[in-house]
């Protein structure tokens, strides 16, 4: 194969670095492509991200960015099998690249997807409710998230090079912030080639990502306030970022996805012959082999209770020694490569170092060669630690290959004091049939661990498996893990957004977010807005209804048809007994029957369906003779498709004194 030039993207052109150095496969150590990024202008390129990317980006809503994060998600799809002609160099086979890449391009569409359905078509997120400020209703508080206006560095691990930049990427082009990507050298080719796919489709504002294959420079010397660094790669490497003088000195916001010591465990009711058994050796073992190990969730410790501990050596020995290792393109191959030789040397000195620690090696032989000569292979190395609390180095030393290490517990509090003897981690499994054991387990773990599964022969089918974050999850955890998250649907966007409160009117904030909230001014539609399309609705549009009255012959019809005969709508002595009413009230589903029969336009229109309600609240009893009526407030658009979207109304009914009788919001189906 031809050396590939890889290029830096730096203020919207195409350059090549300086003092390249060449990237061996992990096949078989022939030159891949060469790269570098010395002669670029760092400084430049974060004031282009600053002053072109992040106004360019802030101009668009939510949505139009959600749009433009699924164009990106669908190019490097239709474009994928370019990245898969790349991917075996890194040591990958076809399986371990979905992983990487359509896994990559799936994150992208799952934040498009986020974006329209739970992010306004607006410039601003609302961060929570109001907050009354005073007695009366016009001075409130308001919590608001708006783009930090400065550039975000993202810099990557060599592990994941395309799901790795796009984890990062769709948040934060989500939440309005440019960014600069800086991928791991080993394998930037993978990176640099989804990169390119994302430029070519045109979508992406100028300044919203540049890229620097190869390293940053004095890039962190110009760092500001308003700048975001996330990282992901080895706890070493972070803590010197981290403190880096201008990190420090500017607070710039600094995310951290480490290595951890992530643990696996056979519950305490999963004996041999249970299916939770067969799930555990089969997890540990898949999570040995998937990317050769190297994944940050992957499974370091597995843990079983110590009458097991045998068995579960005898299986997953047996399925290890089933492992074909050999050419990541050969079909059969079921273990590839690490991604280089020297960290197949890094992998062989932390093995030894688990050795020195404690434990001792019962399957493998981390010397041997296997694979294609030049090749970064090595043999699967199970290890075992009968004195775990007296083996420090199993709970500390991460072994960045195809490397697990089992153990003993005692009992469940020392199942759970080993688990969280890690210091924290991103990921860990329990299988367990048994609730109480379940429970008890993860109550006591649960603040170590980013993420926890609980594995079981009623959810294995279903299960994404342990080493998995999703974009809809959190990824990240405590400690050891780095002591941040990211992803989390919305979650994942707040680094990249300050909160600020805003104390005002509701009209106030209505204008400054650019969306309807409750106690702000209403315009009376001057046609009944379900005959609006979505695109002639304007937020804050309402329709004011006529009033019925509710007598008891309506309670009482109600609640012999639908057979709701509840004490308070039935019989007025209990309900005159009771703390809350007066008297026998109207049901809370007749309210919400009535309220619809006032609202409603009957004849097919632009609104397609109801779809549900949300927040809905009673407020004041509505007593037989009492009159309501309903006003009917366009409170947010979005638009799922060309053919379709959601609004969402805020419905309230007053009675004839105008106090609030209820509030929620309803869900409507339109035609944009
Ligand atoms: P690494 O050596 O720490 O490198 C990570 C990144 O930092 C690379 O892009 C590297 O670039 C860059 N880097 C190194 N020194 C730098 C400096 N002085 N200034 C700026 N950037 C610098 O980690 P790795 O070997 O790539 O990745 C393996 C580790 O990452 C494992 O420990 C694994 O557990 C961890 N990891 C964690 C997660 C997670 O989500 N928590 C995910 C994947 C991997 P160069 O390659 O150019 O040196």
């Amino acid at each position: 194969m031809k050396t590939i030039q890889l290029l830096n993207y730096a203020r919207g052109e195409w350059i090549e670095g300086e003092n390249a150095r060449d990237i061996p496969s992990a096949i078989d150590g022939s030159i891949v492509a060469r790269t570098g990024s010395d002669g670029l202008d760092f400084k430049a390129m974060l004031n282009h991200a600053r002053d072109v990317g992040g106004p360019a980006l802030r101009e668009m809503t939510f949505h139009e960015r959600a749009w433009m994060l699924k164009s990106l998600g669908l190019a490097i799809m239709e474009r994928k099998e370019e990245l898969y002609a790349l991917n075996p160099h890194s040591g990958a086979t076809r399986g371990d690249g979905w992983i990487d890449i359509d896994g990559g391009a799936l994150t992208l569409l799952s934040y498009s997807s986020t974006g329209r359905k739970h992010l306004p078509d607006a410039h601003v997120i609302l961060d929570g409710p109001q907050e009354a400020l005073a007695k009366e209703p016009g001075f409130i508080g308001q919590h608001i998230m708006t783009p930090k206006q400065g550039a975000a560095v993202h810099i990557n691990a060599f592990n994941f090079p395309v799901w790795g930049m796009l984890e990062k990427v769709a948040p934060t082009l989500l939440a309005g912030m440019p960014c600069i990507v800086k991928p791991a050298t080993a394998t930037s080719y993978l990176c640099e080639a989804a990169f390119r796919i994302m430029i070519e489709t045109g979508v992406l504002p100028e300044g919203a990502v540049q890229l620097i294959v190869g390293g940053v420079g004095d890039l962190f010397d110009h760092l500001q306030g308003q700048d975001v660094v996330s990282f992901t790669g080895s706890a070493w490497t972070a803590g010197k970022l981290k403190n880096h003088p201008t990190v420090l000195k500017e607070s710039v916001t600094f995310v951290a996805e480490q290595d951890s010591l992530n643990a696996s465990l056979l519950g305490p009711d999963a004996a041999p012959g249970t299916p939770e058994f067969d799930l555990f050796i089969s997890e540990v073992v898949r999570e040995m082999t998937v990317k050769a190990g190297q994944k940050c969730t992957a499974i370091r410790r597995a843990m079983a209770p110590a009458e097991h501990l045998d068995a579960v050596e005898d299986a997953i020995k047996k399925m290890l020694a089933a492992l074909t290792i050999g050419d990541p393109r050969e079909k059969e191959t079921t273990l590839g490569a690490l991604v280089s030789c020297s960290q197949r040397d890094d992998v062989r000195e932390k093995i030894a170092e688990l050795v020195e620690g404690g434990a001792r090696i019962v399957h493998g032989d981390p010397a041997a060669t296997v694979g294609i000569e030049g090749g970064a292979f090595i043999e699967p190395t199970l290890l075992r630690a009968d004195d775990p609390w007296n083996a420090d180095a199993v709970h500390d030393v991460e072994a960045f290959g195809p490397v697990a290490t089992i153990m003993p517990y005692k009992d469940i509090d020392d199942a759970i004091a080993l688990a969280n003897r890690g210091m924290g981690s991103l990921a860990l499994s329990f299988f367990s049939h048994d609730p109480q054991a379940a429970a008890t387990f993860v109550r006591g773990a649960a603040a170590f661990h980013g993420r926890m599964l609980v594995i079981n022969r009623d959810n294995a089918k279903l299960s994404t498996g342990h080493g998995s974050p999703l974009p809809v999850l959190i990824h990240g955890g405590p400690g050891r893990a780095g002591g941040s998250e990211e992803m989390g649907g919305v979650r994942g966007l707040h680094h990249y957004m300050q909160r600020t409160a805003i104390q005002s009117t509701p009209d106030m904030i209505a204008a400054i977010s650019g969306q309807y909230v409750p106690g702000a001014s209403k315009a009376k539609s001057e046609v009944h807005p379900f005959r609006l399309k979505m695109s002639e609705m304007k937020l804050g549009q309402t329709f004011y209804s006529d009033t019925r009255k509710v007598t008891i012959e309506d309670i009482e019809h109600f609640a012999n048809f639908t057979g709701d005969t509840f004490y308070a709508h039935m019989d007025e002595e209990a309900a005159k007994a009771s703390p809350i009413f007066e008297g026998r009230v109207a049901h809370g589903y007749l309210i919400l029957s009535f309220a619809a029969g006032l609202f409603v336009d009957p004849d097919p229109g632009p609104v397609l369906a109801n779809t549900g309600l949300e927040d809905l609240k009673f407020l004041t009893p509505l007593y037989p003779g009492d009159a309501m009526r309903v006003e009917l407030t366009v409170k947010s658009k979005s638009i799922k498709s060309e053919e379709t979207g959601v609004v969402k109304w805020q419905v309230e009914v007053f009675n004839q004194n105008d106090e609030q009788v209820a509030t929620y919001t309803l869900l409507t189906e339109n035609t944009p």
